[in-house]
């Protein structure tokens, strides 16, 4: 199992860094765990391509996590010979937020038609299944379940475990350490959690910045989790603020506080495998 940090940014801009995105090689299959700023790129830098994916999952509708899912449902279009459905996995409000994506690119999708007429002959076809906490799903070989996650007030969240061959990787999403994220990554061999530094945080004296302090872990917290969880590797993305070249050890550190394992953490499309 192949795991790669597509973008490691947030809702602040940082020309380094795309949003927030992760993919997941396993079994053949290509999936994308949501898909924030940039996400096409950083496939392409990747090697892969919307129409080469298997599945999309979205961990929640917070706009960084979903910005360019039109980027990935107009490029996987395009791209297909023949009518081909994007399976999208995400929390209930997924279907009416592709509703309302396919409702903006309506223009743009008759425009093509138009353009294509002996080629393209159908309109993108995005297959939504919601999918709430306890459910349980395969995409080919790989096994998915969901659990709950805590970023009140967004509601729902969250996450995803993934497992294949005896390996098994759970996507956190954002949120605060809970029940249900602990007992969704008890024994996986890696979790991925999107993390702040409340040091660094709390020098910014913006009450509407303070705000994010709620409903983010902290990377102490990202490690509690994994070493309460027995998990083997810690993937921290998501920076916030973003992670400065030659921070790296100084946001590792933080997390060797509380986890003995191997952390991963770097750059967009830092790739680990398990
Ligand atoms: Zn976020
Ligand atoms: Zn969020």
């Amino acid at each position: 199992m192949e795991i790669t940090l597509l973008g490691t940014g947030s809702p602040l801009p940082d020309p380094r860094r795309g949003g927030p995105a992760t993919l997941v090689r396993a079994g053949g299959q290509t999936i994308l765990v949501d898909a924030g700023r940039a996400v096409v790129m950083r496939l392409a830098g990747a090697g892969t391509l919307p129409v080469l994916l298997n599945a999309v999952l979205i961990t929640h509708l917070h706009s960084d996590h979903i910005t360019d899912l039109n980027d990935v449902i107009t490029s996987h279009w395009v791209m297909t010979g023949i009518e081909t459905p994007l399976n999208v996995y995400g929390p209930p409000g997924t279907q009416t937020v592709v509703d309302g994506i396919l409702m903006m690119l309506a223009p743009d999708i008759s425009y093509r038609l138009a353009h294509h007429t002996d080629t393209l002959t159908y309109k993108p076809k995005v297959v939504v299944t919601e999918v709430k906490p306890g459910a349980t799903f395969a995409i080919g070989d790989v096994q998915v379940k969901v659990a709950r996650t805590h970023h009140q007030p967004v509601e729902p969240t969250v996450a995803f475990r993934l497992e294949h061959d005896g390996k098994s990787v759970v996507l956190g999403g954002d949120g605060i350490p809970c029940d249900t994220l602990d007992e969704i990554c008890a024994g996986a061999d890696a979790y991925v959690q999107t993390v702040i530094r409340e040091d660094l945080v709390k020098l910014v004296k913006n009450k509407r910045f303070l705000d994010i302090l709620d409903y983010h872990s902290t990377v102490e917290q990202a490690a509690q989790t994994a070493t309460k969880a027995g998990i083997k590797k810690l993937i921290l993305t998501h920076y916030v603020p973003s992670m400065q070249p030659g921070q790296e050890d100084e946001w590792r550190a933080f997390a060797a506080k509380y986890f003995d394992g191997e952390i991963v953490l770097g750059d967009d499309l830092t790739t680990t495998t398990i």
